[in-house]
């Protein structure tokens, strides 16, 4: 168990032990924050015959070997940008089957606000009449995208990071070696979950990568094809996340005329000549254009990352780019 969903676990099982456990839960917070694994927390505690998350009784043992009757997971299908209304109508013919351990029935949607319209209508109406000791919980670092009438009918929780002594102690405790953990969760918004999948990969040498890609379109005034096709196989959200970083430390930098201003300090050798060569106007265009991109990559649509990242880079670093007052009435 993560130490910090310790508190907000004890606090959704008092109000379970209470019966005045809402229906529909949607767990919001930051990526990495630990949603998914307090849906998972809390769905072993209702199905356990102990309510303790024993790990010896029938229940446990089910939910060990994922194969739990009265647990049911809709999640993205492979390589799917949405959940489909078929997953959605699936889940409403399970939930109106009576539990086969006699205890409760849980239903976790993650992400749920990659339900396109059809399927959000459709989770409405079991929402709107869910059957006794049916629960369900919504998983989203996106509420916004989500149906209004969606959020309106479910109880928010909302996950916060642990402080950074606390993720330390827990890192330092899970993973071997040394590791610069500082940078990593400075990087990764302060989650421990994201600070250790990162120091296992090759993340801090993606980043590179991808400022350099940045660093070479605007100050070596590279073709965008050729540094686009150098960045092999592309995580989307990941490219923009970190182009949004560079561009807010060169916003800053420009504003302040100070490098201790610059937050993505291992990036930095490419931050500063970017700033040199933009006029302020580009920069927030640019940072608009992200901020667009990113949403529809976050979103239930499937953009094809080559193409959306070379149209980007065109548009960025067009001249004429950010005529005065094109975008911003500044
Ligand atoms: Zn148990």
């Amino acid at each position: 168990m993560l130490p910090w969903l310790e508190v907000p676990l004890k606090d959704l099982m008092a109000r379970y032990e209470a019966e005045r456990l809402p229906h529909a839960l949607l767990f919001i917070g930051p990526a990495g924050a630990g949603k998914a694994e307090l849906g998972k927390a809390l769905a072993h505690r209702l199905l356990c015959e102990q309510g303790t998350a024993c790990g010896t009784c029938k229940g446990c043992l089910l939910l060990e070997a994922g194969s739990h009757p009265d647990l049911k997971k809709v999640e993205l299908e492979e390589d799917a940008q949405q959940i489909k209304v078929e997953q959605v109508r699936d889940l409403i013919v399970w939930v109106n089957q009576t539990a086969q351990m006699s205890g409760a029935k849980i239903s976790i949607i993650a992400p749920a606000h990659k339900m396109n319209r059809n399927s959000a209508n459709a989770l409405l109406k079991v929402m709107e009449e869910p059957p006794a000791r049916n629960f369900l919980i919504l998983i989203s670092d996106e509420p916004a995208m989500l149906l209004p009438t969606i959020r309106s009918r479910a109880q928010r929780l909302n996950l916060t990071m642990p402080g950074e002594t606390e993720a330390k102690q827990w890192l330092e405790a899970k993973v071997d070696g040394d590791k610069d953990w500082s940078t990593l969760l400075s990087l990764s918004h302060g989650s421990p979950l994201l600070a250790r999948q990162r120091a296992d990969d090759d993340y801090l040498q993606r980043r590179q990568l991808l400022a350099s890609v940045w660093h070479d379109l605007f100050v070596k005034q590279g073709d965008v094809v050729s540094l686009v096709a150098g960045l092999a196989k592309i995580d989307l959200t990941e490219a923009l996340e970190l182009a949004m970083e560079m561009f807010a430390d060169v916003a800053r930098l420009q504003a302040t005329n100070d490098k201790n201003a610059i937050n993505n300090k291992d990036i930095a050798s490419f931050i500063e000549p970017v700033s040199d060569v933009l006029g302020k106007r580009q920069v927030l265009y640019c940072l608009n254009l992200l901020q667009q991109d990113y949403r529809l990559a976050k979103g239930t649509q499937n953009p094809n990352p080559t193409l959306l990242l070379e149209s980007l880079l065109i548009a960025c670093s067009a001249p004429g780019a950010a005529q005065p007052d094109s975008v911003f009435n500044l």
